[in-house]
């Protein structure tokens, strides 16, 4: 495979080499090293990769290996990382998929290169606005913390190679790179690589200013070098004279925060004194050594007091341990010297990964607390490689460390790539409400990653919801079981009184009209009377009884005018006896339950609410105009009387319907395509007996939505009708309809 590769691309190393040379990294940076395990994964990193080339030219399979290799050097955590490192791309760009890499890896190598694959999935190439929110969706979707660091990694050697890539991207890729990944590494206490990060964005975002800076530092390098050795030499040779045994550096700090400091202050570079820092590197575990050294310092320059500040007692929240003081140079310049021991500069260098290999007792500072969710989770980290550092099986502990924050939040994704925060268990509807509550309004369903989902769905995160709207939908009760945020809660909730509001409204117009007609007139008292005599809480509740045609006016009207409300404990209310009395004509089709009939039919109508059809559930409302309205027992206007009990209420079956035709609806929702309306009425007309009525459909977004009314027998028939309409192609959903 090799010598394809190096036909191909005269200018790529040959796989053998890179391994070896890989190995020897691991060996020199990790505390141990399976190296069977690295060739392994390296084997199957070179193997899943081979028909790929990257931009630049080079074999793909370069790509995961130098991602590798910045694992093990510059975070040397462990080789199960380095391992997932060389796996990373293999799930996103190859056949090969987790269960592979299960199989030939086992789970927590799997695990993290899932994570890895997710972010690329989910987070890469959208456009996110908002940098923390940014920043908790990287979390929410990683498990292990090597995922991270890996993604780091990842970031940092395609930033190395981005000039490969054409311009858009470049800064594209770049813009991110500084405002989350960056960031991110700071958090974890990577500092060289956040450095590196910002400098290799800089250059893109910036490169004139780039230029300029590293053009400036490049002039003023011979006079810098000989000031900071101007600078060292005394100090090397008191400590040493103590009988210290250290390492002592003076470098540049990093381009990208020299501009900032040019721009802050704006100031030429040559007028920042800070342009570098002296690191005292103590080869010792005592950390009094520190001030010791400091004293020995400020004995030779003289510190400039409020510049002094001490991380290893208040270390920072990123775990950065170390002395920092400002003293007066020769030739009466300041100078940034810091100091610490060997495993405080590890930790100052590799972050979390460190405090794996170093145990350090730290408190927290206070003060540091821009986003305390976060700060604490990597206070939590800390704590968990610290506490088990001090053992013996660290390996086994990261094999079932697993992040739990942010694990009750969900984030996804509108159309346009705009991220939405949602809790956990969110469904379409709360989305939409999330969005405007005129979407939310008229929700009818959702596409999710382009696929149709139920309004009860559970949203993950990740997915990429497109609200589908009808301006025939209005919000129902049951909505308010299906949201779990607050916003959309309340909306449904406002809807609803306002509808009935409505509803009261109409049943008092109602109830008027008909007075009216008879001429009389009833005092606000006598109404409350009434209603209390029906067992409604006030006149606004009977006004909405009779707006959803639950009592009828002439019922009320009735009441009044036989001045029974006036004894309301012995207003009398006709049974079942008076009114299969009154009741002469009619079909047998509706029985009383708990009454044996002889046959005598009752006078009913069916609620047009619900439409009732033979095989429902039942109830009737006693009424006095029109003797018992038929109800389901689903129906939401028979609830309230069904919890009380109401003496109103009958329980009745279905008796002998006869050949009646019984009225109903469904809505059908499925794909707009051509012929679908033929293959819908074709099915519901094969079935014997069966009329449409009427046909009302939408069409949006490539969705349909109709209300089919049709006449059926019974449930039975209409379960086979829905039945065959849901075996048609392209058929989202088929719903009994209980009207709007
Ligand atoms: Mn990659």
């Amino acid at each position: 495979m090799a010598e394809v590769h190096s036909a191909v691309v005269p200018n790529s190393v040959a796989p053998d080499a890179l391994l070896e040379s890989l190995l020897a990294d691991c060996r020199a940076a990790l505390p141990k090293c399976d190296e069977q395990l690295i060739r392994k994964a390296f084997d199957f990193c070179v193997d899943a990769h081979r028909e790929s080339v990257r931009a630049s030219g080079e074999p793909y399979y370069t790509h995961p290996v130098e991602v590798a290799r910045i694992v093990a050097r510059e975070i040397a955590l462990d080789d199960i990382s380095v391992a997932a490192a060389l796996l990373h791309d293999v799930i996103e760009d190859t056949e090969f998929t987790v269960q592979d890499i299960q199989a030939e890896f086992g789970t927590t190598i799997a695990d993290i290169v899932d994570s890895v694959t997710k972010i690329a999935d989910i987070v890469e190439n959208r456009t996110i606005t908002e940098a923390e929110t940014y920043r908790k969706l990287l979390l929410s979707l990683i498990r292990d913390v090597r995922a991270i660091l890996i993604k780091l990694a990842d970031r940092l050697h395609n930033m190395r190679t981005i000039d490969a890539l054409p311009p858009e991207r470049r800064h594209r890729i770049a813009r991110e790179t500084l405002d989350i990944y960056a960031p991110f590494a700071h958090r974890l206490g990577l500092a060289n690589l956040k450095w590196e990060l910002e400098d290799l964005a800089f250059k893109v975002l910036n490169p004139s200013a780039y230029l300029l800076v590293a053009k400036a530092l490049q002039e003023t390098r011979a006079e810098r070098e000989a000031y900071i050795q101007r600078v060292i030499a005394p100090i090397e040779q008191h400590l040493r004279a103590h009988g210290l045994r250290f390492e002592i550096t003076g470098r540049p700090k990093n381009l990208y925060s020299i501009y900032q400091k040019m721009l802050t202050r704006g100031k030429a570079l040559e007028e920042i004194y800070d342009l570098f820092a002296i690191r005292i590197i103590l080869e010792t575990d005592d950390s009094n050594e520190c001030y010791f050294a400091y004293g020995l310092v400020t004995q030779l320059y003289t510190p400039i007091p409020e510049r002094f500040k001490d991380f290893i007692a208040v270390p920072k929240k990123n775990g950065y341990r170390s002395l920092h003081t400002t003293v007066i140079g020769p030739e009466g310049r300041p100078v940034e010297i810091q100091i610490r021991t060997r495993a405080m500069h590890e930790i100052a260098e590799r972050g979390v990964a460190a405090h794996f290999r170093y145990k350090a007792e730290q408190g927290v500072s206070p003060a540091w607390n821009d986003d305390p969710e976060l700060e604490e989770w990597i206070q939590w980290v800390r704590e968990l490689f610290e506490k088990r550092s001090r053992e013996e099986a660290a390996q086994e502990f990261l094999e079932s460390f697993r992040l739990n924050l942010y694990q009750d939040e969900i984030y996804v994704f509108t159309p346009k790539g705009e991220l939405k925060r949602l809790p956990k268990g969110a469904t379409p509807l709360d989305f939409a409400f999330a969005i405007h509550t005129e979407i939310g309004h008229h929700c009818i369903g959702a596409k999710v990653n382009g696929r149709i989902v139920p309004l009860d769905y559970k949203l993950q995160t990740g997915d990429q919801v497109e609200i589908l709207t009808s301006k025939h939908q209005a919000p129902s009760r049951d909505w308010e079981q299906i949201v779990v945020t607050h916003k959309a809660k309340s909306y449904i909730r406002r809807y609803l009184n306002e509808q009935k509001r409505l509803k009261q409204h109409e049943g008092q117009q109602l109830l008027e009209k008909r007075l009216r007609k008879l001429n009389l007139t009833i005092a606000p008292e006598e109404l409350d009377r009434i209603a209390h005599a029906l067992k409604y809480e006030n006149r606004s509740a009977l006004f909405y009884a009779l707006g959803t045609g639950a009592i009828s006016p002439e019922f009320v009207i009735d009441l009044l005018q036989t001045k029974s409300a006036r004894a309301p404990e012995n207003a009398p209310l006709p049974s079942a006896e008076q009114i299969t009395e009154v009741a002469r004509r009619h079909s047998t089709g509706i029985e009383l339950l708990d009454t044996p009939t002889d046959g005598t039919p009752l006078l009913y109508s069916y609620a047009r609410c619900c439409n009732p059809i033979p095989g429902d559930e039942i109830v009737g409302i006693i009424t006095i105009g029109s003797g018992i309205r038929v109800h389901r027992r689903s129906c939401p206007n028979v609830q309230e009387l069904l919890a009380a009990n109401h003496p109103r209420l009958v329980q009745l079956r279905w008796g002998n319907v006869g050949e009646e035709q019984f009225l109903t609806a469904l809505r059908i929702t499925g794909d707009d395509r051509p012929g679908m309306l033929h293959n819908i009425t074709k099915a519901i007309l094969s079935c014997e007996r069966t009329n449409i009525r009427s046909v009302n459909i939408d069409s949006y977004g490539g969705i349909f939505e109709g209300i089919f009314t049709l006449y059926v027998r019974n449930t039975e028939q209409l379960e086979r009708i829905i039945e065959k309409l849901r075996r048609i192609r392209g058929i989202h959903t088929v719903t009994r309809f209980e009207g709007p």
